[in-house]
């Protein structure tokens, strides 16, 4: 951070889910639009370290910055907005706040004193806030703060940003994201839920600058006004965000009223960008507007539920935007399936994504999917255990060995085609263990996934403790499975394919982390690319 850094903190109010993480990401892209260095990161109430150890029900997917940190779900939407890669920095839990002054009170550090929450836990959420041991330079540090305006675990974050909006004058700036509900009875949009949520803000101490108002219904320029003048913000920026038919218009959404203008006025800042804003974000939109084809990809997971595997999904539609194609996800319940119910599952589908997961739930089921579609030649891509899922169906059903399997679901079999790593042995600690972040992978010449990349080392990014048991390598490639991609110094396998299918890739890392709106992910391309149309 310099002396020149500005700070916009974007905190939500009346409900969850207004998609806080998606105007943060947005703002982000406006302002690197308009030539400017940015970072965002999100704070999180919760007392977890990270969201590694939590159930995706809890929390959604976890999403992996290349430098090995489990975070939320959000950082995916930063980086696919945005390009810019986020590290271990830009996710903050309270648990990691609370963790950082209790080793510090351990080591003596603030001897004689007594630790409280004002000011220790505030000033450390402060000092993250700033990025003060960050090297990198930016122009704007974006700061979303988790949850709802109100909530008590909250309260040390929303201090802090007392604290900093004081202390920062004119270099911070408060985006305050609520809801304008409709209600259908009175045939009314209600702004009192609004008005309501900025009179808490301000009890705390915070006067927002930027209301951003979601809502189902276009709000009348009348609307905007009565709220600004409620609430203290000027005229000009209070703007609404209504439902849009993708997350990637809202940008465009933001721009065309001024938001970006708003914000960089508000900080002193010049608006470098004349019409060119999002001129090449608007090929894309333009590109999913002229779709002329559409596809079915069934998604054979346990998680029902859209964030579980989010960035598989945005993957997939991003993917499909630059194959011409409106991409349709099918949510396939491996819990449920059974061999009879398979042709109705998966009987239709243009192809299918075997997910990522942990423990033997649901695996069975996985295990049918990827025989089907390796059976009936449909282009399918299993994911870390949809990897693992598509080995061990190779080998009991090609290679006839019945009881093969993965050490994480049996410790007895013979077989064991999955095994856990050597460093993952002796560990007896869950969170922040795995092998995780970018590794390098190098692809074998003449292999479907080399010509792909187009090149011949990869980076991806790693979220698991087992690993293909290399002494079976032999056997799988004699009988048609291929290992194409390794560990340049561990040499494990990272990729297996069956060349002689049309599409049948697995790979042990998360390629869906490294895809973004302007730069889509090659094996997604290729895969929607091959998809049964
Ligand atoms: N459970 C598997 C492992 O730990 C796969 C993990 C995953 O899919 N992310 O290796």
């Amino acid at each position: 951070m310099s002396l020149e850094t500005s700070y916009i903190f974007v905190t939500g109010g009346v409900v969850s889910s207004l998609g806080k993480g998606i105007i943060s990401a947005s703002i982000g892209k406006l302002l690197q639009e308009h030539g400017y260095r940015i970072t965002i990161q999100k704070f999180d109430p919760y007392i977890n370290i990270d969201p590694g150890t939590l159930n995706p029900y809890e929390h959604g997917e976890c999403y992996v910055t290349m430098d090995g940190m489990e975070t939320d779900l959000d950082l995916g939407h930063y980086e696919r907005f945005t390009g810019i890669h986020t590290n271990r920095n830009n996710s903050v839990t309270t648990g990691k706040i609370y963790q950082t002054v209790i080793d510090k009170e351990r080591r003596g550090d603030y001897l004689g004193k007594t630790i409280q929450v004002v000011p220790h836990i505030t000033d450390e959420i402060k000092r993250r806030m700033l990025r003060v041991d960050d090297p990198e330079d930016y122009d704007f540090v974006i700061t979303e703060i988790g949850g709802t305006i109100g909530d008590i675990e909250s309260a040390p974050f929303m201090e802090a940003v007392r604290q900093l909006k004081w202390e920062l004058g004119n270099r911070a700036l408060s985006v305050h994201l609520t809801y304008v509900p409709y209600l259908k009875a009175a045939g009314e949009l209600k702004t009192k839920p609004t008005q309501h949520s900025v009179k808490e803000l301000q009890g705390m101490g915070i006067q927002p600058d930027i209301l951003i108002l979601r809502t189902e219904l276009h709000l009348e320029e009348s609307i905007l006004q009565k709220v600004a003048a409620f609430c203290n913000v000027s005229p000009d920026s209070v703007v609404q965000s209504e439902d849009l038919p993708s997350i990637y218009e809202v940008p465009v959404n933001m721009h065309r009223q001024g938001l970006d203008l708003a914000i960089l006025r508000k900080l002193g800042k010049e608006a470098k960008a004349g019409d060119g804003v999002l001129s090449k974000w608007k090929n894309v939109l333009a590109m999913q507007a002229a779709a002329t084809q559409e596809v079915t990809v069934a998604l054979v997971g346990k998680y029902d539920l859209q964030d579980a595997y989010k960035s598989i999904r945005e993957s997939l539609y991003i993917a499909g935007i630059y194959n011409k194609t409106k991409v349709h996800i099918k949510f396939v319940n491996s819990e449920w399936l059974t061999a009879d119910g398979l042709e109705e599952a998966l009987g239709t589908v243009g192809g299918m994504i075997i997910c990522p997961g942990f423990g033997q739930r649901g695996i069975e089921g996985k295990i049918l999917a990827v025989q089907y579609a390796r059976e009936h030649d449909i282009p399918t891509f299993g994911i870390c255990l949809g990897m693992q899922m598509m080995v061990i169906e190779f080998a009991r059903n090609v290679l006839g060995l019945s009881d093969a399997d993965s050490r994480e679901m049996s410790a007895t079999t013979q077989h064991n085609v999955i095994d856990i790593m050597a460093d993952q042995k002796n560990l007896t600690r869950m969170g922040g263990t795995m092998r995780l972040g970018a590794y390098a992978c190098r692809l074998k010449p003449d292999s479907r996934v080399r010509a792909i990349y187009g090149k011949e080392i990869v980076e991806e990014r790693h979220r698991h403790r087992y690993e293909f048991n290399s002494e079976y390598t032999e056997a799988y490639e004699q009988a048609g499975m291929q290992c194409v991609g390794h560990n340049p110094e561990s040499h494990l396998t990272e990729i297996v394919e069956i060349p002689t299918l049309r599409w049948f890739i697995g790979t042990q890392f998360h390629p869906e982390y490294s895809s973004t709106v302007q730069k889509p992910h090659p094996l997604f391309l290729d895969f929607i690319k091959n998809l049964k149309k």
